[in-house]
């Protein structure tokens, strides 16, 4: 027997391996329905379906607002933290490059953190799906 190519053609692949394979894929700008083809026209622009396999990416722009937001929130308090931990020499330079560094920081993941969300989002329906079309045989009806 050999190994697949993706975990997401195994029928009952773990979940956690399958959302990691899909995380993996938006970090890198990746469509998460086939991990070939780019899910950005251009820096931050989504392209309407992926360039290889069709998947309507444009759907599923609308639900990566909270994993954005989750994540943003995350990034900023890690900032605060590092700005209390570490002393500049000068301040006014500190406070320089801090702020530098936040924006850079957060505008330059932001694409990664949305593909991130789109493969999130991906699993999550594609795990609804599976799991209500699996029969419940434990109904005492
Ligand atoms: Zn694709």
């Amino acid at each position: 027997m050999t190994e697949p190519e993706s975990l997401l053609e195994e029928p009952e692949a773990p979940g956690t391996r399958v959302l990691l394979q899909l995380l993996w894929r938006g970090i890198l700008w990746r469509c998460p329905h086939c991990g070939e083809g780019l899910i950005y026209a251009w820096f931050y622009q989504l392209r309407d379906n992926c360039t290889e396999c069709g998947f309507d990416l444009a759907a599923r722009a609308k639900d990566t607002w909270a994993v954005i937001y989750l994540t943003t929130a995350g990034l900023t308090g890690a900032i605060i933290a590092g700005m209390l931990i570490v002393k500049p020499f000068n301040l006014v330079l500190g406070q320089l490059v801090l702020a530098v560094f936040a924006v850079v920081v957060i505008v330059a993941s932001l694409p990664s953190r949305k593909g991130m969300a789109i493969g999130f989002d991906y699993y999550i329906e594609r795990n609804s799906r599976t799991s209500r079309s699996t029969p419940n045989t434990e109904s005492g009806d």
